[in-house]
């Protein structure tokens, strides 16, 4: 990871086994803050049915990826499930410098490169109650083929046994508890005057 500019103690990491429900747990937050920023990485993975470029991920081709990493564009960035993912680092500071409290969502390796860079960036460990749950909501999220599937089941196992790197842990029993939550450790962060 290239060094980090300032005001990473707004920097908040947010990771979690695939399926864990991350993702809707963090758009609850958005629709609830204005003054929340969430990163959008670059992939080399393909699309899902439904996920649009811009919005959801940067969908790049290796070469491209490639070349956003050779030339320090990444703030941080790692090979998951056989394809590249990386935070195009310019969007995140711009963010942290305009005021924002700035989301990642990343996976494990993501989140320990942060930590090392910027000790003071917060990380936040979504986690499914169980992992049987979590198993039942992978497969009835429908996106995985088989292979992708235990693929993304074996990862989550590692993925829980590194929750201790974590600052804060939050148990999505239920989404909207699991928002109270992540919206209460926004709170104790400090967001730039003139935004709230
Ligand atoms: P998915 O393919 O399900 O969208 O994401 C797979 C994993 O990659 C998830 O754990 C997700 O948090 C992680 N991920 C997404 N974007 C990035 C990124 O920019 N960097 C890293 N290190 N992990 C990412």
């Amino acid at each position: 990871m290239t060094p980090p500019g300032p005001a990473m103690e707004r920097l908040v990491v947010v990771s979690g086994p695939s399926g864990a429900g991350k993702g809707t747990v963090v758009q609850g937050l958005l629709a609830l803050r204005d003054d929340v920023w969430l990163s959008v990485s670059a992939t080399t993975r393909p699309a899902r049915m439904g996920e649009q470029h811009g919005r959801d991920y940067l969908f790049v081709s290796a070469a491209e990826f490639m070349g956003m990493r050779d030339r320090g564009e990444l703030l941080e960035w790692a090979e998951v499930f056989g394809n590249y993912y990386g935070t195009p680092r310019a969007p995140v500071e711009t963010a942290l410098a305009d005021g924002y409290l700035v989301i990642c969502e990343l996976d494990v390796q993501g989140a320990t490169a942060v930590k090392r860079a910027a000790p003071e960036a917060v990380l936040v460990f979504i986690e499914p109650p169980s992992l049987d749950d979590l198993s039942l909501r992978l497969r009835g999220r429908g996106t995985e083929d088989p292979q992708s599937l235990s693929r993304r089941l074996l990862a989550s196992y590692d993925e829980v046994k590194n929750k201790g790197l974590y600052d804060h842990i939050v148990v999505n029993e239920s989404v909207g508890k699991a928002v109270g939550e992540l919206f209460r450790i926004m709170d104790q962060l400090k967001p730039q005057k003139g935004l709230l």
